[in-house]
Formats: structure tokens, sequence, C-alpha cells
């Protein structure tokens, strides 16, 4: 592990004040903000990340949930993930959220990850944690050997010839269903990006994961008012029932009338290499009658159309297919 700088920041202007005062870009890049460590911690340990600086947000006024004026919900960036996952509002109007939540990691864990911190949890990838193999999302340019084989655990929607490293997290599936939005603090002022293009696909420079430039400081994440009447669940299947990643997760929140599916939203985890919204699953569903098993079928069909199994991952196709079956059923029982 190599030496570094540590500071306290304790509020969010001299957060980005402290890595703004980089000279360059690139200076700005050999900075990390710290909030657990659960993600940070370890690969710096590992030499995959070897910042000259750590700003640790802990001391930041954003660990508070606030209703907003629209009915919606204020998550603060150093929030808890077990302290978020167990908030009664969350459980009464997001319960996707935290079902999400809590099927990721351990309770020690989740006692220390923070939303924001969650939001950037880098992939599993086995190559892009070793730094004795090629990687392009660590080294561009150096190479890709999970596309050869060691791919069972990545990525069957939004590879590229680059890399087919899987975004981890199951949070920010069920962020991405619930149409979050993430709050952005940097030099040149505040900005909000939609979930949905927070997270940016590999394509020919995979070591870029989202749209964050060096210095930007998470200060929130924002929900939109839960949808009345909606049902919603987080379904997540993996090779043990603890303690482990996804190979495939479905979040679903849909709302149901006369017997049809009236409004639905997907996204799921395991299978993409950001979360993965699935719209056209979603069309597929609109209008339909509730309880039609062939229905939900030609939905996870239109939502894994574009998928390109690698060498040892192609049973993910199915077993997605199956997961987003599976969790439509369960979210329309006794719709
Ligand atoms: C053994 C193990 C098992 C796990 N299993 C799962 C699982 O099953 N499902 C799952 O979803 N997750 C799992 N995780 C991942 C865990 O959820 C993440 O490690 C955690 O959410 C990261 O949060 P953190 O606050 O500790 O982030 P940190 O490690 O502190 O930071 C992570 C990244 O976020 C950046 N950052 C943090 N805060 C801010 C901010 N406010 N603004 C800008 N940048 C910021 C940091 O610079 C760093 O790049 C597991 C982790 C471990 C170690």
């Amino acid at each position: 592990m190599h030496t570094f700088e540590f500071v306290r920041a304790n509020d969010p202007a001299l957060a980005v004040a402290i890595t703004s005062q980089a000279k360059t870009a690139q200076q700005g890049a050999d900075m990390r903000f710290v909030a657990g460590g659960t993600t940070l911690l370890d690969l710096m340990k590992l030499n995959v990340e070897q910042p000259a600086k750590l700003v640790d947000v802990n001391g930041l006024p954003l660990d508070k949930i606030e209703r907003t004026a629209d009915g919606g919900l204020k998550i603060g960036a150093t929030m808890r993930n077990a302290d978020l996952a167990h908030h009664a509002d969350v459980q009464r109007d997001y319960p996707v959220l935290s079902q999400a939540i809590l099927q990721g990691a351990s309770a020690q864990i989740r006692n220390m990850a923070t939303t924001a911190g969650n939001l950037l949890q880098r992939t599993r990838c086995m190559f892009f944690r070793d730094t004795a193999m090629p990687c392009n999302k660590r080294e561009p340019g150096s190479g890709c050997p999970a596309i050869g084989g060691g791919n069972r655990m990545l990525a069957i929607l939004g590879t590229s010839e680059q890399c087919i490293a899987s975004n981890p997290s199951d949070m920010n599936v069920a962020m991405a269903a619930l149409e979050a939005v993430v709050h952005i603090r940097g030099a040149k002022g505040e900005r909000d990006v939609a979930i949905g293009e927070f997270h940016v696909l590999p394509g020919n420079t995979p070591s870029r994961e989202n749209v964050l430039e060096p210095g930007d400081l998470i200060t929130h994440v924002t929900l939109p008012a839960a949808a009345k009447g909606s049902k919603s669940i987080y379904l997540k299947l993996r090779d043990r029932t603890s303690y482990e990643f996804a190979l495939a997760s479905a979040a679903v929140i849909v709302n149901v009338a006369d017997g049809r599916f009236e409004r639905v939203r997907i996204a799921m985890g395991g299978v993409g290499t950001k979360p993965w919204r699935m719209p056209e699953a979603e069309a597929a569903l609109v209008g339909q009658a509730v309880g039609d098993e062939a229905v939900m079928r030609r939905a996870a069909e239109a939502g894994l159309k574009d998928a390109r199994p690698q060498s040892e991952n192609g049973f993910k196709v199915e077993l997605a297919k199956r997961c987003l079956v599976y969790a439509l059923k369960q979210a329309t029982q006794n719709a």
C-alpha cells in the first residue's frame, strides 16, 4: 500500500475546495473522497487504487434523510446503507430500495457503507482487482483477459471489446428503477444527473465509469414521490443466499389497474456493465393482463434481446429472464 495524505473535511464547500486545489485534472484524479472505505480501502490495499490524497467526508452534514416538497425523498451522500434500508419512510414508500440494500454485503459492511460510496462501488471482476493481470479498466490499453475466460460473474449487456465488467451494486438497481437523481457539487458549481445517465458504458474508455469529474462531490440523491398504489420487489439470484454478489437481480415496480399493468419500472443487476433499466420490457407489459406468464416471458425476452454472453456466462441470459418473470409474478401476486 502506498503512502497518502489524509484530510478531514467538515463542510461540502471545503471538501470541494480541497480537491479543487489540484492544479491539473491529473492531480485531481489522484485524490479520492473516502466514506465508509469498504470499497476504496480494499482497492488501495490491493494497489488497484493509489490516491495521493484522501479526503474524509464522514464529518460532512450529509447523513440525513428528508422529505422533499413534492413528496419524494432526499438521501444524504454519507447516510449509511443500514440506516437507509431501515428508515420507516423507505420501508413504507420504497420497499424495493430497502430490500435491495439488505440483500447486499453483510450487516457490518452495510453499517459502514454510504449512499455515495455504494453508487460508486467498483466491479468485482477478478482481473480488475489483480494488478498482476492486464485490465483495460485499471490500465487502459493493457487488454481484457476476461473476454477469454474467468467471466462467469461478468456482464452480458452493455459490454464492449475493451471491457465486460459488471456493476456489482444492488442499491444501484433499485435506484435505477426508482429513477433517482444524483446531486453533485464540483469546482464549477452544482448539477443534477439522472441515474440512468450517471453510470456510463465502457465503450473504448472502460476506466471511466460515471460522469463525475475529478474533485466532484456527491452531496445527495433524490427519489421522486412513490407512485400511489405501486407494488415493488427486489429479487436477487446468487450462488449462496447471503454475502454474495448477484448473478442476476431484478427491481420491479408495478401499478395494476383493472387487472392490467398500468405503470411498470424495471431494472436488472448482475447482468449489465451498469445498472440496467429495461424500457423495452416495461413497454411490453403496459396494458397487458397481469397473471399471464406468456406476457411476462415476452417482456423478459424484450429486455434481454441485446444480451451478448461470454464463454462462461451464457446461463445468465435464461437466468435473468426467469428472474424477471418471477419478480413480476411476486409483485403482482395479490393485484
Ligand atoms: C466483502 C464485501 C461484500 C460485498 N457485497 C455486496 C453485495 O452483495 N451487494 C452490493 O451492492 N455491494 C456489496 N459490497 C459493496 C459495498 O456495498 C460497497 O463497498 C459500499 O457500498 C461502498 O460504500 P463506502 O461508503 O464504503 O464507499 P468508499 O469505499 O468510502 O468509497 C467508494 C468510492 O466512492 C467515492 N466516494 C465516496 N463518497 C463520495 C462522495 N460523497 N462523493 C464522491 N465520491 C465519493 C470514493 O472516492 C470511492 O471511489 C460488498 C463489499 C464487500 C467488501
